[in-house]
């Protein structure tokens, strides 16, 4: 048996499948949209050739057809080691990564409740490689987990105590794996151990979102009972006030429809009009587009904010860190950003923001601000790999 390790990030419209080889170094990946709706498609990366796939393909139909596709192009020689499964939600059973039982496969549904969309479809990709590797160990590796260390004054909310024992109605955050993840990255830049590191972890991806990492370990977090809680992202509103769904229910919009708005239509959409990517949002505010320079306005202001609500967990700060899509690729949230928070002492170095993967080991403050920032690179795969082999080795009496 190779030692290679399957990665897989099975959502409710796409695929995601890496595979890494017995040093953690990516061989191949490949990717499935669209899935269960009129026009399928899947391809492996850097290969030119799409996938066949029924145009309303289902997750398990994407999946065979992916695996088939890495052994007929000989990405995948033999079976793998291990596998990885990201699962959105663990709710408080699951603080670490763990192979996959039926326990487990049950545990995971009754955690259904709170992550409705997500669970589910990460189950039918947990069935389907079950199926099709029935003798691989696999591990389950959850965007909650990480932040199951968070104190109770961080994860309750202010709500009847009833409704947190009976229903489970509490602060959980995601992102896990890449908070995770820049916790350990952040040690290894500032030659440090992830035990006595404490740092600002802000994942700006379409989904965003920020946490206060203690000595290694999450103690607060922007995400709630669902991902829809703090920051702006791109089409999710974050934080607004609870207030809105009665207010609205009096100009006739009703409880679900104002759900659906603050998920799909909201953020940088919403405020933009335009696009929920930043990117384009740049663009746009560069030809004279103000509202697109509104959404960058509050995206970075709301962000600034939070930056500052973390500080109440944390005893020092070894760095604000920024990661994902916007916070590694975007100078200017990152700069319109820090410009909000002069009054703690942070500042940027124009010149590293805009060039620091050319000069710089990811440090872009100025030698006059007073806590260091990074860009780190996030690499959520890479984490889920590790752990499924970490567990697969324990779980291989040879
Ligand atoms: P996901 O959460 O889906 O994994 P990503 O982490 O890939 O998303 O982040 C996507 C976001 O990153 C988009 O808003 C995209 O516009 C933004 N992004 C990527 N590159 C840049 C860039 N050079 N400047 C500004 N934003 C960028």
């Amino acid at each position: 048996m190779e030692d290679t390790v399957l990665v897989v990030n099975c959502g409710s419209s796409s695929i995601k499948l890496a595979l890494f080889d017995g040093k953690h170094r990516k061989l191949a990946s490949a990717l499935a949209e669209r899935l269960n709706q009129n026009g399928a498609f899947a391809r492996i990366d850097g290969d030119q050739q799409t996938i066949p796939l029924k145009p309303d393909a289902s997750q398990d139909e994407a999946l065979e057809a992916l695996v088939t596709a890495f052994r007929d192009r000989k990405v995948m020689a033999s079976v793998p080691a291990a596998i990885g499964h990201r699962v959105v939600h663990g709710g408080e059973t699951f603080r670490e990564a763990v192979l996959i039982d039926e326990g487990v496969v049950s545990a995971i549904e009754d955690c259904a409740g709170l992550a409705p969309l997500h669970n589910p479809v990460n189950l039918s990709g947990i069935r389907a490689t079950l199926t099709l590797f029935p003798d691989v160990p696999q591990a389950a590796v959850f965007d909650t987990a990480f932040h199951q260390t968070l104190p109770k004054r961080a994860f309750l909310y202010a709500l009847p105590e009833s409704w947190y024992r009976n229903w489970g109605v509490r602060r959980y955050g995601f992102h896990g794996t890449s908070h995770a993840f820049m916790a350990l990255e952040a040690a290894r830049l500032l030659g440090k151990t992830q035990a006595t590191t404490s740092v600002i972890s802000a994942h700006l991806g379409n989904g965003c979102s920020i946490t206060a990492i203690r000595d290694g370990i999450s103690v607060d977090t922007s995400m709630g009972l669902t991902p829809l809680e703090g920051l702006v992202m791109g089409t999710r509103s974050g934080d607004v006030d609870p207030g809105l769904f009665d207010f609205l229910r009096g100009k006739g919009v009703g409880a679900e429809e104002v759900h659906r708005v603050l998920n799909q239509e909201s953020g940088l959409l919403g405020l933009s009009g335009q696009s929920n990517d930043m990117r384009s949002l740049c663009e746009l505010a560069d030809h004279g587009h103000e509202p697109s320079q509104t959404a960058i306005d509050v995206f970075c202001f709301r962000l600034a904010r939070y930056i500052g609500a973390m500080m109440a967990s944390l005893r020092h700060l070894d760095a604000l860190v920024f990661t994902g899509g916007i916070g590694e690729n975007s100078a200017r949230v990152r700069q319109e950003t820090v410009s909000h928070l002069r009054l703690m002492g942070f500042k940027l170095s124009e010149e590293l923001n805009k060039h620091h993967g050319e000069i710089s080991d990811g440090r872009i403050e100025s030698a006059d601000s007073r806590f260091p920032v990074l860009v780190i690179p996030t690499n959520e795969e890479l984490v889920i790999a590790r752990e499924a082999s970490r567990l697969a080795g324990a779980a291989d009496p040879s």
